[in-house]
């Protein structure tokens, strides 16, 4: 009887013993511990400053991140950059990241449609995240969206309801929650958008403020 295939279910077995941003980037790139890794074309690790103070944590790459390979450079990205700037954050003192590395699509026609990740993906993939958690040490965390507010924040936490708030945690000294750049692209007319842009700003602002005291 051929030997039936170890399924990992976790990356925990694939973290470096002494972990560097460069060692974890090159260890996720061959990363299987759940099956996303076939339908994505390849890991999309975190990027940003080894000493970050502040640590931005979306969902998942979608089809720019995918096919460059870097996080946050999609439409999303590029209005979290403008946020940024207009919070007063600089870029270089930031690093991003996703609670899932891979690209979880559904094909519609010829376009290749955010999936959400779920449960399994999301606990397979963490070891990732607490790694560069630990690596970077940031002073403070920023969780974009529901679903990375949920994965890092417990199940019950509603972004609608305390986004903007900081919170300690083991996770770092502050941690805040708001929405994701993409759900900002997604409202359903400019006025919408202008609005939810200006939140987001200030919920933004809030982090700036939370760098500052962390200084
Ligand atoms: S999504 Fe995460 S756990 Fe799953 S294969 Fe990719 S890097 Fe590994």
């Amino acid at each position: 009887m051929a030997p039936v295939k170890a399924v990992l279910e976790s990356a925990a077995p694939l973290i470096p013993a002494r972990p560097t941003l460069v060692s974890l980037r090159a260890a996720a790139a061959d990363c299987k511990a759940c099956d996303l890794w076939k339908r994505g074309t390849q890991t999309v690790f975190g990027e940003g400053a080894r000493r970050a103070a502040a640590l931005f944590i979306g969902e998942q790459p979608g089809n720019e991140e995918d096919l460059t390979g870097r996080p946050f450079v999609g439409p999303a990205g590029r209005l979290l950059d403008r946020a940024l700037e207009e919070a007063g954050i600089e870029r270089s003192r930031t690093y991003v990241t996703n609670v899932v590395k891979h690209f979880k699509w559904e094909p519609r026609g010829k376009r290749r449609i955010h999936a959400k990740p779920d449960a399994l993906e999301i606990m397979a993939c963490r070891p990732w995240l607490e790694a560069e958690l630990a690596v970077v040490r940031p002073q403070v965390v920023v969780c974009l969206g529901a679903t990375a507010a949920q994965a890092l924040l417990g199940k019950k936490f509603r972004v609608t309801q305390d986004r903007g708030k900081v919170f300690a945690s083991e996770l770092a000294p502050r941690v805040l929650a708001t929405v994701h750049p993409s759900s900002i692209l997604r409202a359903p007319d400019d006025e919408t958008r202008r609005v939810e842009m200006q939140r987001f700003i200030d919920d933004l602002r809030k982090v700036a403020q939370a760098m500052a005291a962390a200084r």
